[in-house]
């Protein structure tokens, strides 16, 4: 999956961050088979390693590798109970394969908050609720027709009601699913129900323009407390500013970055860390005429990361010739590497490395 979506309050800034993110867009040419969709948003990953590369090789063409952002915008307190077409959101974060939620902690009284201040503990305890709500919903349908099934002996819809047993547990006490820390073969079990809670979460901290540059701010911290005890990550971003970035390339956005007094922008930094909370990795191919960053699942094999580039290279696959960035970066070239006999050869049971530089041999 490589799908974040979008969720938070009304009014917290979730927009804003979306239109920041259309606007910072990969360059449409690289997705010719992407439906347009205006509330899906295709940005780049920014990789430095990809910079590296091109550096070195000076390839004809350099081309990164992307994610998708999902606006879900609409989702109110009481949209488990239909709320406000609550059920359409609730569907819509169905679709996806990681949450960012974004959370207020601007101040701006021109700018009303749903709940009348802000807080946000509170607001993320309430879209939380909502959507353990959506998924005790779907675990008490489901364990009710597995029940009926136990009679059946097959040991499978015993091992399925256990676990639905204890998810609706956890979900009483108001918790999301995802606190259960389910074992691969459980997960599995109750994959079909695509539960809003069991999917990685990543907060996304709105501060004011003033504050992107304070090493601490006490709303953001009081976030980082939540989510250091569900395993979760923060980014701070700043909307507003991040919009204005995202209008900017090259030397005219390090400029602005450094007026600013930062290093990397908010946006960058979230697109990164919805990236790895998808469980994706990169790994790159570098040749004279262009040097490219993929995007695999963690855990893939060589033929599957072939498979990315073409399905011909996965059905032909005969082996990958694989090199670190490091050492590629060491060595000058893959030719040079090819050379000095650095280069690893590996078979169909290889495991693709965050890094690896790759180029795979395949039968047509
Ligand atoms: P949404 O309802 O969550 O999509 O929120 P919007 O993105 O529409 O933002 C609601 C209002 O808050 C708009 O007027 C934004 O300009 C403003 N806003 C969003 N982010 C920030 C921010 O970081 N700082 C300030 N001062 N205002 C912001």
């Amino acid at each position: 999956g490589m799908k974040c979506g979008i969720v938070g309050l009304p009014n917290v800034g979730k927009s804003t961050l979306f239109n920041a993110i259309t606007e910072a867009g990969a360059d449409s040419e690289n997705y010719p088979f992407c439906t347009i969709d205006p509330n899906v948003g295709i940005v780049d990953v920014p990789d430095k390693r990809l910079d590296n590369l091109t550096e070195i090789i000076d390839p004809q063409e350099t081309i990164p590798t992307a994610i998708e952002f999902v606006d879900i915008a609409g989702l109110v307190k009481g949209a488990s109970k239909g709320e406000g077409l609550g059920n359409k959101f609730l569907g819509n974060i169905r679709e996806v394969d990681a949450i960012v939620h974004v959370v207020r902690c601007f101040q701006n009284d021109d700018i009303t908050h749903v709940e009348g201040s802000v807080d946000p503990l509170r607001d993320i305890e309430i879209i939380e609720m909502e959507l353990i709500l959506a998924d005790l919903e779907s675990v008490t349908n489901k364990k009710e027709k597995t029940e009926k099934m136990l009679k059946t002996g097959d040991k499978m819809y015993k091992e399925q009601f256990e676990v639905l047993e204890k998810v609706e547990a956890v979900l009483e006490e108001g918790n999301p699913a995802r606190m259960l820390d389910l074992s691969d073969k459980e997960k599995k079990l109750i994959k079909d129900l695509n539960l809003l809670t069991l999917k990685p979460v990543l907060y996304a901290a709105n501060v004011g323009e003033d504050d992107i540059t304070k090493d601490s701010i006490p709303l953001v911290e009081k976030i980082e407390n939540k989510a250091a005890q569900e395993d979760a990550e923060v980014v701070t971003v700043s909307a507003g500013v991040e919009a204005e970035i995202a209008e900017l390339e090259g030397a005219e956005k390090e400029l602005f970055l450094e007026e600013l007094g930062i290093e990397e922008s908010g946006l960058d930094k979230l697109i990164k860390a919805g990236y790895k909370l998808l469980g994706l990795i990169t790994f790159f191919t570098a040749g004279e005429k262009e040097v490219r960053a993929w995007t695999v699942n963690k855990g893939a094999t060589a033929p599957e990361a072939a498979g990315v580039i073409h399905s011909d290279m996965e059905r032909g696959f005969i082996r990958a010739e694989v090199i670190s960035y490091e050492e590629l970066v060491a060595v000058g070239s893959f030719a040079s590497a090819r050379n000095a006999g650095t280069l690893r050869l590996e078979g169909k049971d290889y495991i693709i490395k965050d890094g690896d530089v790759c180029y795979f041999k395949f039968n047509v």
